[in-house]
């Protein structure tokens, strides 16, 4: 089903998909990083538990008629999914401060945002990744100022569904980082993975923490904490 390696990233190999020029196989690593790949890991199972993961939210979204690279999952840590070029640009929708903005804006953990914020960072790693507005996302980017406003758009979209899946699970969908990719004809469309690695969840009642700060943070067992989250989707979705 694959041929050559393309690219390495931090937690996903992407292969040329043999045999479909305009296909890619995403392989899913157990590698954790965090800090901008200061704090490393290695967790057995991640990597299943991340592509069952992304390939059910991205089948969800699918029936919400909101189209993204996916194509279908291949076994349990490949999926195939549409090439594109992917628009260096981390969009960040924020529904209740958390992370980052707590210490960049000095506000209080858990105030919510009414409505939702969306951010724009420049995916560079060598630069750590820098918070950016419009003006530096157009100069640094092949988008036009409509494909821009589309892409915001479409990620406030993604958060009123997603919001409404996890809700059902019993999660708070605190916040998450989309990436968007360029189609061969032009067309842009959600890419990358979402996931717990790319998700802040906290459970309802609790507000125990179902993501990745429990690696960032050392406060809990990451794989455990991965399972209960594909098994309340799977449960949703089977329902
Ligand atoms: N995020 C991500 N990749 C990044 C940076 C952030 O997936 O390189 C996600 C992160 O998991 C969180 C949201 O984007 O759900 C907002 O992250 P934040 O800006 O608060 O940064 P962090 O606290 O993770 O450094």
């Amino acid at each position: 089903m694959k041929a050559a390696l393309l690219y390495e990233g931090k937690a996903k190999k992407v292969y040329q998909a043999s045999g479909n020029e305009a296909q890619l196989v995403l392989s899913y690593k157990n590698d954790a990083t965090a800090f901008n790949g200061k704090k490393k890991d290695v967790f057995p199972g991640k990597g299943r538990l991340n592509n069952e993961i992304a390939a059910t939210i991205f089948s969800y979204l699918a029936e919400q008629e909101i189209e993204s690279h996916f194509i279908k999952k291949l076994n349990e840590t490949e999926q195939l999914v549409h090439k594109t070029e992917i628009v260096p640009l981390e969009v960040v929708v924020r529904n209740i401060a958390a992370g980052s903005i707590v210490k960049r804006l000095g506000l209080r953990e858990k105030e919510v945002f009414s409505p939702p914020l969306v951010e724009l960072y420049y995916k560079n790693d060598d630069l750590n990744d820098p918070l950016i507005n419009d003006e530096h996302a157009k100069f640094l980017t092949d988008l036009t100022s409509v494909e821009l406003h589309e892409i915001k758009v479409k990620a406030f979209e993604i958060n009123t569904s997603l919001r409404l899946l996890f809700q059902s699970i019993n999660l708070t969908l605190v916040d998450f980082k989309l990436e968007f990719g360029r189609l061969a004809n032009g067309r842009i469309i959600l890419s990358d993975e979402i996931s717990p690695d790319t998700c802040r969840l906290w459970d309802k009642d609790t507000e125990a923490k179902l993501d990745k700060d429990v690696f960032r943070q050392g406060t809990g067992d990451l794989i455990q904490v991965y399972e209960q989250v594909l098994e309340r989707l799977t449960n949703y979705v089977s329902v």
